[in-house]
């Protein structure tokens, strides 16, 4: 973990009020926040962030069809709530870069467009993101942002989804599974596999995950070659990137915990905890996007 960052994590923990929810769980076992509307101030956020000099990178992939139908609602809907007031900078990858939509950006905004593969197993597209996060971190983005957010593009913002957020590894809570017991949570359950784990302590969802740069190329790196000795072994996790991105956050704890007002799937009947959506899941269309 990097030290100077985690420190001023902590320093900005202390302003969090774990206590204005008794409704959910706040913090982890380990005393990590677990991000919810009601228990930070976001204008102090916003300020201690900008007096550090935070800035972002948002990696987000829009390959075969994908592109399509998510990019342009996920890239104009970031530009009305995704860290507004600091530097952001978004990285998409594609195999189509000419058909990426022009989005007016804000001002301290920009766009950088990669050229990817387009492989033709959806899972091997999922997975081999991490290589490709892992990779851009370390020959662009560290140079140039602070922090690093992944996207998954089949989502949209509709709330807030602003600096609280950022921390030196963060991850969040899939929508299904945050009121489940562990015994319920979908964990790679094959010994073969580098993603297998008997027990954990959440059921992550890898639609995002963040933290620092330095944090984000540890994860993915580790991430990818948990898929590679996989594929050497001829197994593949239940759950994809997914699975490795669980196992990797039992074994190093992230140090901050977005709720899932951070990424909502407005089908689930019961809401009650959640006051505010800040990013929502978009309408699947598997039967047509996934070739195989
Ligand atoms: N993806 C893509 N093209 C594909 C498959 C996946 O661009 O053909 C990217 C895209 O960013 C997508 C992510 O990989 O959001 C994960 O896949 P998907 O969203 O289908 O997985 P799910 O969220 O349904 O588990
Ligand atoms: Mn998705």
């Amino acid at each position: 973990m990097n030290e100077e960052m985690m420190l001023r994590e902590n320093n900005q923990n202390i302003n969090l009020d774990l206590g204005s929810r008794l409704d959910v769980k706040t913090s982890t076992t380990w005393g990590a926040p677990i991000m919810w509307e009601g228990m930070f101030n976001p204008d102090m956020c916003d300020q201690i962030h900008k007096k550090e000099g935070s800035s972002v990178a948002l990696t987000v992939f829009a390959v075969g069809g994908y592109l399509d139908v998510y990019l342009e609602t996920f890239l104009s809907s970031s530009e009305h709530h995704f860290m507004l007031g600091l530097p952001v900078t978004y990285y998409v990858f594609t195999d189509m870069p000419d058909k990426v939509p022009a989005i007016k950006l804000a001002p301290q905004r920009t766009m950088k467009v990669i050229q990817v593969q387009r492989h033709s197993r959806w899972q091997d597209i999922s997975m081999t993101r991490m290589k490709t996060i892992a990779e851009v971190i370390d020959e662009q983005i560290r140079h140039h942002s602070t922090h690093v957010f992944c996207f998954d593009v089949d989502q949209f913002f509709t709330g807030r989804f602003g600096s609280e957020a950022l921390g030196d590894s963060v991850a969040l809570l899939h929508a299904h599974f945050y009121r489940l017991p562990v015994n319920r949570f979908t964990y790679d359950r094959n010994p073969k596999s580098k993603a297998y784990m008997e027990t954990g302590d959440f059921y992550y969802h890898a639609a995002i995950f963040g933290g620092s740069w330095k944090s984000v190329k540890a994860l993915a790196e580790a991430c990818y070659l948990g898929i590679l000795e996989d594929k050497k072994n001829n197994v593949e996790a239940m759950w994809h990137d997914e699975s490795h991105l669980n196992k990797y956050l039992w074994l190093h704890k992230p140090s901050k915990v977005l709720s899932p007002e951070y990424c909502w799937d407005t089908s689930i009947p019961d809401s009650r905890d959640i006051r505010v959506t800040r990013l929502q899941w978009a309408p699947k269309h598997y039967d047509k996007l996934r070739s195989s």
